[in-house]
């Protein structure tokens, strides 16, 4: 499905008409795949947009930039005035936020030490990631070949652009084989995440998700859901999770910015726990919901509301 356009993109410092925020074919990120993004979203809630974990996101793009050498080219502060400004421009309600930070168009060769570190941010509607549906019903997924990168070759907690050539091919071989999403397990044989989003298991009443040397991005929503979980009484632990116990859980949840809180329904068309969303997947997710719509004060520091 086509993106839904708005009227302006955030580009190095300026507002620019949307079809005019363009780079060069040259553009050296384009061909060595070095820059840097994040994925964040812009809610709709009785109290105006609010937007989820604004200065945890903008943050983790500072890690990232430094974990691949970028120099940032504007501070935190200025990613978040600039995104808040870009939900008010484009009168955006409720809208996904993609701040990218890339080398531009100037020299040629791996060395970027030349090319001039470039920014921009673009907001637009985008729904359900892996499907309205999806979220009640939950997901088929595949434990796919293609692992998830190892520390040693490219880091997996930074977002960069590079590290998605693995998640690309991770969720085109689930959607090849005609599931809907890919699980990725790590050089060492368990169970890391899913192409972007982490994983959650629920066994006899625990969370359990694997830890950060799994290869599992530190995600925002993971940590949400980990600290929503301890404050319900619900215990969480992060260990590491095998095949087989993935396989023979009672729930299992991916977590995202995108695909928020998405139930596993199958695993390698094995059904989990009942085959749906099951009872402290629904609670968490409902939790979650609550939350992000402004509906449970108690996490208000975690919205950022854009017309205060
Ligand atoms: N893992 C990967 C590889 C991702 O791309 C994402 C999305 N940023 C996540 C996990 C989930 O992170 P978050 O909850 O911060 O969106």
């Amino acid at each position: 499905m086509p993106l839904e356009t708005t009227e302006y993109i955030w580009m190095d410092g300026e507002f620019v008409p949307w079809d005019e925020a363009n780079v060069h074919v040259l553009t050296h990120s384009l061909h060595y795949g070095m820059g840097v993004f994040e994925g964040i979203r812009c809610y709709d809630t009785s109290r105006g947009p609010a937007v989820f974990r604004l200065r945890d996101h903008m943050e983790r793009l500072g890690n990232s930039a430094d974990l691949v050498n970028i120099d940032l080219p504007y501070s935190v502060e200025e990613f978040i005035d600039a995104s808040r400004e870009m939900i008010r421009k484009n009168d955006q309600d409720e809208c996904y936020i993609r701040p990218i930070v890339f080398y531009g168009y100037k020299e040629m060769g791996l060395n970027p030490e030349d090319s001039p570190v470039k920014a921009a941010i673009a907001v637009w509607p985008w729904g359900s990631y892996l499907g309205e549906e999806s979220l009640k019903k939950g997901v088929e997924t595949k434990i796919t070949e293609w692992r998830r990168i190892h520390p040693k070759i490219l880091p997996p907690q930074a977002k960069t652009t590079a590290n998605y050539a693995n998640s690309i091919l991770a969720k085109q071989d689930a959607l090849e084989g005609g599931y809907d999403e890919a699980i990725l397990l790590n050089m060492d044989g368990e169970v890391a995440e899913g192409p972007g989003e982490n994983l959650f298991i629920v066994e006899d009443g625990e969370v359990i998700t694997p830890p950060l040397s799994s290869g599992a991005l530190e995600g925002i929503t993971r940590n949400s859901i980990m600290t929503v979980a301890e404050d319900m009484g619900i215990p969480v632990f992060e260990e590491t999770i095998t095949e087989d116990r993935l396989k023979e859980a009672d729930e299992a949840f991916f977590t995202g910015t995108a695909a928020e809180v998405t139930p596993i329904r199958e695993v390698d068309d094995g059904i989990i726990g009942e085959g749906g969303r099951g009872e402290i997947t629904k609670r968490l997710q409902g939790k979650f919901f609550d939350i992000i719509k402004g509906k449970d004060e108690d996490y208000d520091e975690w919205l950022d509301f854009v017309y205060d």
